[in-house]
This record gives structure tokens, C-alpha cells and sequence, in this order.
């Protein structure tokens, strides 16, 4: 394939570019976007995939921070009619213009993966589901269970918000130029109805940071640490019927989300 015409990558953002036909393919099939779909790309990049999902999409909005790459898709405007380019960044785009209904396709720029993940997720609302590849091991964190060296904070709080699969790996020789880490696809569904109120969320996103700080010691311990009354973090512990000496890692999102009300409860 011949890139001298395109604008080359920039390694500061992010830009590892797909190249790979059939993983566009499966990226866009996963999505099961449709013609009654909005679709939101975040860094269309050199257009691969912005291509195949103007194509399937009703209308399809894509958001990009470099001024080169914008230009270029730009100028093939003709081709995509559908088509709503940004120039902007995501982590400061205001998703709430989008229409409810968007399901976000999208190959991250890694360096901001986690935070532009949550801040797809607070606009949750609107965005039913997600297909996005990112670095294998933070997909392996976001799909992790309790008990599993993975499980941590990424898990819980992306668990709470979103059903979550790995959907399959990405070979690095899919890119131009090829990404150092390894990649994967993951689906999020995103659920419909928040089990915590705004007020208790802040409070459990609080308390599960709390939970897992300090990894090799009890629950107790690394909540006495960051701050928590030691008496009521025993009393609620037991009133949930959980060994003494828990540890975080352990705790199911269920588990966690009743030890906030519980410990908020005795306040
Ligand atoms: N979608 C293209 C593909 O699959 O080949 C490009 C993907 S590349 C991994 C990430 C893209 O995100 C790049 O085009 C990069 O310029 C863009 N990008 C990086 N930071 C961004 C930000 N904060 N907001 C929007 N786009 C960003």
C-alpha cells in the first residue's frame, strides 16, 4: 500500500492507523450499526474506518484532534455526505450535542483511552453501546472478575456502568506504524438503569478508589487509610456478612455497590 500521499503519524497522538480491511470489517459488524444509525468515531485518522461506517451509518460524526488529518478527510468530503467532521478534542468535545441513540465506533488513541472511555461513559445516557479498540491489557482490566490480578478500580467503575466483552485480539501487524503494545476490541453495552443515585455514585467511585489503594492489605486497613472511620467500616463488613479480613480484590460490583449504602447509612 502506498501512504506518500498521506499525512504521516504522529507518535505524540496517538496515531497508529488500521490498515486491515477485515478487522474494519468485524469492527463495523460488532457495532451492528444500521441506517437508522448515529454513529460517533473518535479520531477518524486517515478514514478507514470513518469510510466503511459512512457507508453503513445513517449519519456518522467524527471527531479529530490533528489539523493534517482533518484536512485530508476533508477534502474527500464528497465521498462521505453523511458525514459530520469535527476538529476538535474528544476529551473536551460536549457529547451532549449528540443525538440519544449514537453508538460510538472508534480505534482510541491510546495515550487518552481510560479517561476518554469514562468520559463516554458519564454520557452513558445517550450512547447505548460502544465499540472501541484499545490496549489489550486495559481491555483485559475492563472485562476482569473478582479474585483476578486485573480486577482493580478500571473494572469495577466500567462494570457499573456497561456490560463489558473482549471481543478479539489485534494483531499489531494490522497497523501503520505498528503499535507497541498489544490491542483488542471490546463491546460495551451500556445499562439502561443506574442502581445509585448521583450522590451515592460519587460515593461508591470514592470508596471503590479507597478500597483498592493500598492492594496487599484488608479492606478495612486500606479504607482506615485513606481516611474512613475504622469503626463503621467493621460495622458495615459485618453487617454484610464478610470475613473480617476481606480484601478489595475480592469484592463483587454488587458487594461493593451494598458497602457504600451500608457505610454511608451509618454515617
Ligand atoms: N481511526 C483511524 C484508524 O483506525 O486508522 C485512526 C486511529 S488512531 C489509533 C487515533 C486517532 O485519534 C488519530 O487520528 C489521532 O490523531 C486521533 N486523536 C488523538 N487524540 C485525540 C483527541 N484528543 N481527540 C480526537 N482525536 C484524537
Amino acid at each position: 500500500m502506498d501512504f506518500s500521499d498521506l499525512p504521516p503519524a504522529n507518535k505524540r497522538l496517538g496515531q497508529n492507523f488500521l490498515i486491515d480491511p477485515n478487522i474494519v470489517r468485524k469492527i463495523v459488524a460488532l457495532a451492528e450499526v444500521s441506517q437508522e444509525t448515529h454513529a460517533l468515531e473518535i479520531g477518524p485518522g486517515r478514514g478507514i474506518l470513518t469510510e466503511a461506517l459512512c457507508k453503513a451509518a445513517g449519519q456518522v460524526t467524527a471527531v479529530e484532534i490533528d489539523p493534517r488529518l482533518h484536512a485530508y478527510i476533508a477534502g474527500r468530503q464528497a465521498e462521505f455526505p453523511n458525514l459530520t467532521l469535527v476538529l476538535g478534542d474528544a476529551l473536551t468535545y460536549s457529547f451532549e450535542e449528540l443525538p440519544a441513540g449514537t453508538v460510538v465506533v472508534a480505534n482510541l488513541p491510546y495515550y487518552i483511552s481510560t479517561p476518554l472511555l469514562f468520559r463516554l461513559l458519564e454520557h452513558r445516557d445517550r450512547i447505548p453501546r460502544m465499540v472501541l479498540m484499545l490496549q489489550n491489557e486495559v481491555a483485559d482490566r475492563l472485562v476482569a472478575k473478582p479474585g483476578t490480578a486485573d480486577y482493580g478500580v478500571l473494572s469495577v467503575m466500567a462494570q457499573y456502568a456497561a456490560d463489558i466483552t473482549k471481543a478479539f485480539r489485534v494483531s499489531a501487524q494490522c497497523f501503520r506504524p505498528r503499535p507497541e503494545v498489544g490491542s483488542a476490541v471490546i463491546l460495551l453495552r451500556t445499562k439502561e438503569r443506574r442502581e445509585l443515585s448521583p450522590d451515592e455514585e460519587s460515593k461508591f467511585g470514592a470508596l471503590v478508589k479507597a478500597a483498592f489503594a493500598h492492594r496487599r492489605k484488608t479492606l478495612v486497613n486500606s479504607l482506615k487509610d485513606e481516611g474512613y472511620d475504622q469503626v463503621r467500616i467493621v460495622g458495615a463488613i459485618d453487617h454484610l456478612n464478610l470475613p473480617a479480613a476481606v480484601r478489595a480484590e475480592v469484592l463483587t460490583l454488587d458487594q461493593l455497590i451494598q458497602l457504600t449504602r451500608t457505610i454511608a447509612s451509618r454515617g
